[in-house]
C-alpha cells in the first residue's frame, strides 16, 4: 500500500520536506474533454523518480499553447490531461541523482529542457535538447513512461512535461531553471514561457540592428515581448499586425509605433507592409500560430537582407507555401522554440534583466484570478481580452 500524506497549508521547510517520498493528494484542474471547462478535483501526485523533481506551484498563467491543446482542434487530442506550462514554484522534494536542486529552491518550469550532455546542449547555437525538447504529444514521464498523476487509480496525462495547473507537479530536473530567491514569483512566472520566447525570438534570432524596421505579427503577450525586444535593440519603427483592434491601445506601451489590421485591406498584408517600408521590413517576427500570418511575415521582409522568425505554434496539418524566388532573393526564414534560450543556463539571466529593470514584466499582467476561477483565464484568452492572467494557487 502506498503511504499518503495530507498536505496541511504550511510552508515547506527550507532544507527538508516532510512529504518527501510520499504520495501527495492535492488540487489540480483536470481537462477531461476537449474544449470543456476544467474541473478542480483531488489528484494524487507520486514522488519524483530518478532525475525528477516535485514542486509546489505558487503561480501559473495561461499561454495560447495550452488553449490549442485543450481545444484540440488542429492538435492531437490527449485526455484526461493537466495543462499549464507557464509558472513559478518551489522545490518540495527531489528524486535520485538530482544534485543541482534542493528543497526550497525557487524554480521556473520550462516546456523544453536542457540535459546538458547532448550535441544540442553542447552547441552554442541550439536549445533543441535531444532528450528533453518540447514534445506536445507525450503525456507521461520519460523515466518509466508513466504518469505521476492519478485520480482513484486512473492516470491523468501530463502536458509539455510541466502540468502546472496543479498544486504539486513532477518535472524532469532538466526542465527547471533555478532563479534568484529574491525574484517575485507572482511576476516572473510569465518569464517561464511567453515573455522569454518573444524577447528571445527578437534578441537571439531576428537580431535587428539599431535603427531597423521590425514587423510583429500577433500582439498577444508573446508578440508584445518580441516588440519589447525590438525596442531594447533600438529599432526605429515597430509595426504591429493583428486582427483584433483591441490590441492596438495596449501595444503602444510596448513601443509599437504603427498598426496594420489585415482586415482593413483587400490585398495581402505583406504588400501593404512593403509599401509602408519602401520594399519590406528588415526583420519580422510571427507570434500568431496562423499559417497565413506566417507566410505574410516571411513575404514582408526586404529582399537582400530581411529575416523572418516564426514563433507561433501551427495547426499540425498546416503547410507553409511560398514561391522559392522569395528565398532566392535573399530573404531568410527562421523559427524558434523558447526564443533560443537554453532554459537552465539562460533563463536566470532573463529574470535578472527584470530585477535590474531592463525588462518590464508588470505591463504584461492584465488579470489575476484565484485557482478556483481558472476557467476565467480561458475565457479572457478566448475573447482576446488582456495579455496574461496570473492564476494564484494560494487563493
Ligand atoms: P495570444 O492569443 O495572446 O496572441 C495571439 C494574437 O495573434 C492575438 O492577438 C490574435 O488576434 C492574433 N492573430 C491571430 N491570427 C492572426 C492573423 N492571421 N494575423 C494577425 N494577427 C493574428 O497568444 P500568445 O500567448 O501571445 O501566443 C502567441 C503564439 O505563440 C501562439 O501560437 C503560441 O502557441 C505560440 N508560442 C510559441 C512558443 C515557442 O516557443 N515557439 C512559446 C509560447 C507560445
Ligand atoms: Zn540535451
Amino acid at each position: 500500500m502506498t503511504k499518503h500524506f495530507r498536505f496541511i497549508h504550511s510552508e515547506i521547510e527550507p532544507t527538508m520536506s516532510t512529504t518527501s517520498g510520499l504520495v501527495i493528494p492535492c488540487k489540480a484542474a483536470i481537462a477531461w474533454e476537449a474544449g470543456k471547462p476544467l474541473v478542480i478535483e483531488q489528484v494524487e501526485v507520486a514522488p519524483p523518480q530518478a532525475m525528477e523533481v516535485r514542486i509546489k506551484i505558487k503561480y501559473t498563467s495561461l499561454c495560447h499553447t495550452d488553449l490549442y491543446f485543450w481545444e484540440a482542434k488542429g492538435q492531437n487530442p490527449l485526455f484526461p490531461r493537466i495543462f499549464g506550462h507557464e509558472a513559478a514554484g518551489v522545490v518540495e522534494s527531489v528524486g535520485e541523482g538530482v544534485s543541482d536542486l534542493q528543497v526550497g529552491d525557487h524554480v521556473l518550469p520550462v516546456f523544453t529542457g536542457e540535459c546538458g550532455d547532448c550535441r544540442h546542449c553542447k552547441s552554442e547555437e541550439s536549445n533543441m535538447c535531444d532528450l528533453l525538447r518540447i514534445n506536445t504529444d507525450r503525456g507521461v514521464m520519460l523515466n518509466d513512461g508513466k504518469s505521476r498523476f492519478s485520480i482513484s487509480g486512473t492516470p491523468i496525462n501530463h502536458f509539455l512535461g510541466t502540468s502546472t495547473f496543479s498544486e504539486y507537479t513532477v518535472i524532469h530536473s532538466g526542465c527547471l531553471a533555478k532563479i534568484s530567491p529574491l525574484a517575485p514569483l507572482d511576476k516572473v512566472c510569465i518569464l517561464s514561457c511567453g515573455i522569454s520566447t518573444g524577447l528571445g525570438a527578437t534578441l537571439n534570432v531576428a537580431k535587428p540592428k539599431k535603427g531597423s524596421t521590425v514587423a510583429v505579427f500577433g500582439l498577444g503577450a508573446v508578440g508584445l515581448a518580441a516588440a519589447e525586444g525590438a525596442r531594447i535593440a533600438g529599432a526605429s519603427r515597430i509595426i504591429g499586425i493583428d486582427l483584433n483592434p483591441k490590441r492596438y491601445e495596449e501595444a503602444k506601451k510596448f513601443g509599437v509605433t504603427e498598426f496594420v489590421n489585415p482586415k482593413d485591406h483587400d490585398r495581402p498584408v505583406q504588400e501593404v507592409i512593403a509599401e509602408m517600408t519602401n520594399g519590406g521590413v528588415d526583420r519580422s517576427i510571427e507570434c500568431t500560430g496562423n499559417i497565413n500570418a506566417m507566410i505574410s511575415a516571411f513575404e514582408c521582409v526586404h529582399d537582400g537582407w530581411g529575416v523572418a522568425v516564426l514563433v507561433g505554434v501551427p495547426n499540425k496539418d498546416a503547410v507553409f507555401m511560398t514561391k522559392p524566388i522569395n528565398v532566392l532573393n535573399e530573404r531568410t526564414l527562421k523559427g524558434t522554440f523558447f526564443g533560443n534560450y537554453k532554459p537552465r543556463t539562460d533563463l536566470p539571466s532573463v529574470v535578472d534583466m527584470y530585477m535590474n529593470k531592463k525588462l518590464e514584466v508588470e505591463k504584461f499582467i492584465t488579470h489575476r484570478v484565484p485557482f478556483s476561477d481558472i476557467n476565467k483565464a480561458f475565457e479572457y484568452m478566448l475573447k482576446g481580452e488582456g495579455l496574461r492572467c496570473i492564476i494564484s494557487m494560494e487563493e
